[in-house]
């Protein structure tokens, strides 16, 4: 069978870098194994989910290097989660509770000071007709609970029922059947909660391997069940640590937190969010990897630690910085050109040692273009002299040092004396590259102009 995995977002949002981190580790897997990976929407809230977050996650994937094999909408597939929920009610698996949110709170209340733990107590399942028809009367609409095998012959008779399965990130992974509650799968309004639609369409479209954050490590031990209720073996399973503010909470969709939009937008080399997305809670070295293959190379799921990891803006910088300062011109090309810097493979590899994101290249074409020379009064006689000194063409590698030679032997000047006035008057700038890499990109005529 192909591996097979799936990155399943719901299209309520933007994803942020921990969603990406999921959708990179199954990738990843998938590129190991020669497998297939799926972009599946869950999409079953049509109140929430907007085709135009859908449209902005397959581009943040594509951004970030992943093109999926298939795409997929649950939105679409109402039809079978309806035949999967016929089929459990229709042998007694599915069955329905008539509880307001209040009563089960109540009761839930009520275990705890009993010192009993707030599992649902099936209630809904011992229902005669004459309950059913009577809660009905006043207008209750059941939701669906999922019943869970963990019980000796009658469902009343709980008993310890573990759970195995070894997980391909946390090794193996035991739960009793026994301390949880039987699911919802079918809310009151007759909307799907996700773990129905999501064990159906994992069974009908040959996943493998279900990767996803550590959040659902229980509802892995339910869903299992599920898979074989279905008559389904489930698949394989990992579940990889979340990724936290660098003050320890959790990313949030919703609130835009480090989506990967905003980092495509404010500059950010793809490869240093998907190198700390993936590196960052591991055992690896968090270094930048300029490649997507060389990342898949590198990165094995097993060395994902259990702990959460703390995600920090300042690491971004640092491995995007490095990226961008060993970055070759055929890698930097395309987005130098659509940003208007048309200086060719000189002009980068004289300023990406200056810059921390690819888009700030612009600052210093403007500069070489159209930079407003600054020149200090006392420095204006300086300059003038400086410009009679200025060496004809054609220049070479030795150029700058000719020129700055003859200047202080006629001026008397040297270092900042010297350097900051050329500097201020040819870049309009107290900072930036090399003088000696500014002078050719500038050029003779301008040079010239600017120096007076
Ligand atoms: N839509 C679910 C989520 O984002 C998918 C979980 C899963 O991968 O099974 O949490």
């Amino acid at each position: 069978m192909t591996p097979t995995v799936r990155f399943a977002p719901s299209p309520t949002g933007n994803i942020h870098i921990g969603n990406s981190r999921t959708a990179l580790v199954n990738w990843i897997y998938a590129k190991k194994n020669d497998g297939q990976f799926i972009l599946r929407y869950d999409d079953t809230d049509l109140a929430r989910s907007k085709q135009e977050y859908a449209d902005q996650i397959l581009k943040d994937l594509n951004w970030m290097g992943i093109e999926p094999d298939r795409i997929e909408r649950q939105s679409e597939r109402f039809s079978s989660y309806d035949e999967a929920a016929e089929d459990l009610r229709s042998r007694g698996l599915l069955y329905a509770c008539y509880e307001t949110p209040d009563e089960l709170d109540r009761k839930r209340k009520r275990q705890l000071a009993r010192g009993l733990p707030p599992i649902y107590d099936r209630t809904g399942l011992n229902l005669s007709e004459e309950e059913r028809m009577a809660f009905e009367a006043e207008g209750r609409k059941p939701h669906w609970r999922f019943l869970i095998p963990n019980f000796d012959g009658s469902p009343d008779k709980m008993k310890r029922t573990n759970v195995t399965w070894n997980d391909v990130v946390r090794g193996e992974q035991t739960i009793d059947l026994a301390s949880m509650s039987d699911p919802v799968l079918v809310r009151g309004d007759g909307t799907y909660l996700y773990t129905l639609p999501s064990v159906v369409d994992d069974i009908e479209m040959g996943v493998t391997h279900i990767i996803r954050g550590d959040d659902h490590v229980t509802n892995t031990a339910a869903q299992i069940t599920i898979f074989e209720a279905l008559g389904s073996k489930a698949p394989e399973f990992g579940h990889h640590n979340l990724l936290t503010t660098s003050s320890g909470e959790g990313l949030s969709k919703r609130k835009g937190s480090l989506s990967i939009a905003s980092l495509n937008e404010d500059g950010y080399e793809p490869m240093a969010v998907t190198s700390l997305a993936v590196l960052i809670g591991t055992s690896a070295a968090v270094e930048p990897v300029p490649t997507m293959d060389e990342l898949v190379q590198k990165f094995d799921p097993s060395t994902i630690t259990k702990s959460a990891a703390k995600f920090d803006v300042a690491e971004l910088d640092s491995l995007n910085r490095k990226l961008v300062h060993s970055k070759p011109y055929s890698s930097a090309r395309e987005k130098l050109e659509a940003a208007g810097v048309n200086g060719g493979e000189e002009f980068w590899n004289v300023v990406r040692e200056n810059i921390e994101k690819l888009p700030d290249a612009a600052i210093w074409w403007q500069m070489v273009e159209h930079a407003t020379p600054v020149i200090d009064e006392d420095d204006a006689e300086f300059l003038c002299e400086a410009k009679c000194l200025l060496p004809d063409e054609p220049w070479d590698g030795e150029t700058w040092n000719k020129w700055t030679s003859a200047i202080k032997q006629q001026t008397g000047r040297k270092g900042k004396g010297l350097f900051m006035p050329l500097r201020k008057a040819l870049t309009g700038m107290e900072h930036g590259p090399e003088l000696a890499a500014i002078l050719p990109l500038v050029g003779h005529r301008r040079v010239l102009d600017r120096l007076s």
